[in-house]
């Protein structure tokens, strides 16, 4: 049975602040849920704990209790908070329509105003949110000095010297999680990639904050497709992160500095369409009219964006892309990024592309819907639980036999690699299977032609 009385500080109602101020919970929204616990199996966390607490009803439930203060907003109960990952596969489960996504980003923005987080956490999340993510060329900075650091002997040093262990925070963990980076940099500095043939449209491309330092090939093999097939490719100056690790934070204030600068970038072009590669940026930039709601200078251009905003394999099948002739014989399965399936809610475009492929096997992924576990900074702030669901996925991957998972999301990606490496370590046997974007194999094919 759902509960309004968690365990914590309780007492009756108006006992505590509640929320308030900017950026709070809405009662339209908050009193939607009927507890009816449609939603509960649908949940990733609920699914590995079985806790009340984990799912999203129990999670609405503390909402609740905190808003009408019959609870106060203690650390506790934010853990449980913390430990969504925010996948939103509730909603699509929630007959009533409840916009769990919409909730959880204005109850995340209550946290941080009237919270305080250990001096550790606030360190870390003013270098990430506020200095690293809303400045490209500090992201590069630091993605050329994590090169360094691998490449050098540094990391080997730091590990058997245990200075690590020293250092504050999970700086172990942070280190172990270390993705691959891209040999160049992915940088947006207003190119210009032509339309081959006819030009049926004109986009402006989001180059992103992670995915240019991490997944750069992608990027330039997402321009190839999409010039490819008719599309002329501006990768705008002045542009920079989505901002949706910001908003998923509850980082509102720097989300919407960055949101506005993105909107004067692609907005600056007159484009037919915003392209994003990634699905997490591209369901961010969709949300820009919510986000900038009471933004009255920038609303009616945030509708804009909105409006716009293409997933990049939505606006292939929008324009109708070229099946390629040439044949990749191998063996794919599909894993349908969170941010896609349940937020854009594509999940055939993807599959057409690789179906069109000659060649390529598509197979089914179990369990499809039950996010990777990566969940932008979720890998590294609930370990865990981000292990847990990434062994969960990728043991499902391997049911396949697959001689590839495709995906169409940074994060999504990182966390599938690692946790492929992960369980082939504890089977001791060798890993076989890549990781690729859908876009990647589609420009594979072009390439054979
Ligand atoms: S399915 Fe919707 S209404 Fe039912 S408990 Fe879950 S969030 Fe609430
Ligand atoms: S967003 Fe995902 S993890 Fe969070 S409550 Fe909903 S289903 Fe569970």
């Amino acid at each position: 049975m759902p509960t309004d009385q968690p365990a914590g500080s309780v007492g009756p109602a108006g006992t505590f602040p509640g929320f308030s101020g900017p950026h709070a919970p809405q009662d339209a929204d908050l009193y939607k849920c009927v507890h009816c616990g449609f939603c509960l199996q649908a949940c990733p966390t609920y699914l590995e704990t079985g806790l009340e607490s984990e799912s999203p009803r129990g999670r609405i439930a503390l909402m609740k209790a905190v808003n009408e203060g019959r609870l106060e907003m203690s650390l506790p109960v934010v853990g449980h908070w913390d430990m969504c990952l925010q996948c939103r596969a509730c909603e699509l489960a929630c007959p009533s329509g409840v916009e769990y996504g919409k909730l959880m980003e204005a109850t995340r923005s209550q946290v941080q105003q009237h919270t305080k987080r250990s001096l550790t956490e606030r360190v870390a999340r003013t270098v990430g949110y506020k200095t690293l993510l809303p400045s490209p060329a500090g992201l590069r900075m630091a993605g050329t000095f994590l090169k360094i650091y691998k490449k050098s002997g540094m990391r080997v040093i730091a590990r058997g010297s245990g200075l690590l262990k020293l250092m504050p925070g999970d700086a172990e963990l942070a280190d172990e999680y270390l993705p691959e980076l891209s040999k160049k940099f992915f940088t947006a500095k207003g190119q210009v990639y032509p339309a081959k043939g006819v030009r049926k449209a004109k986009v402006a491309m989001l180059a992103g904050c992670v995915m240019a330092i991490t997944h750069a090939e992608t990027l330039e093999a997402t321009v190839r497709v999409l010039t490819r097939n008719g599309i002329e490719v501006h990768v705008t100056g002045g542009q920079g992160c989505c901002g949706a690790l910001n908003t998923h934070s509850g980082e509102s204030d720097s989300a919407i500095k960055m949101a506005k600068k993105n909107i004067d970038s692609f907005l600056s072009i007159s484009p037919d369409a915003i392209v994003s590669a990634s699905a997490g940026c591209g369901a961010a930039m969709k949300d820009y009219e919510e986000l900038l709601h009471s933004e009255t200078d920038y609303i009616e251009k945030a509708k804009r964006v909105t409006e716009l905003t293409r997933d990049v394999h939505e606006i292939l099948v929008e324009y109708e892309f070229e099946a390629p002739t040439a044949s990749l014989d191998v063996t794919v399965t599909y894993q349908d990024p969170c941010h896609l399936l349940n937020v854009q809610r594509i999940t055939e475009q993807p599959r057409a592309i690789l179906n069109s492929i000659p060649g390529l096997k598509l197979v089914d992924l179990g369990e499809p819907a039950v996010c990777c576990g990566s969940a932008g900074t979720y890998s590294l702030t609930q370990r865990e639980m981000s292990a847990q669901l990434g062994t969960r996925k990728a043991r499902n991957v391997v049911a396949t036999g697959a001689d590839i998972v495709a995906t169409g999301n940074p994060g999504c990606a990182m966390q599938l690699d690692f946790a492929l490496t992960q369980i082939a370590k504890e089977d001791a046997a060798d890993r076989t299977i890549k990781v690729r974007y859908v876009v990647d194999l589609l420009d594979e094919a072009y390439s054979l032609e």
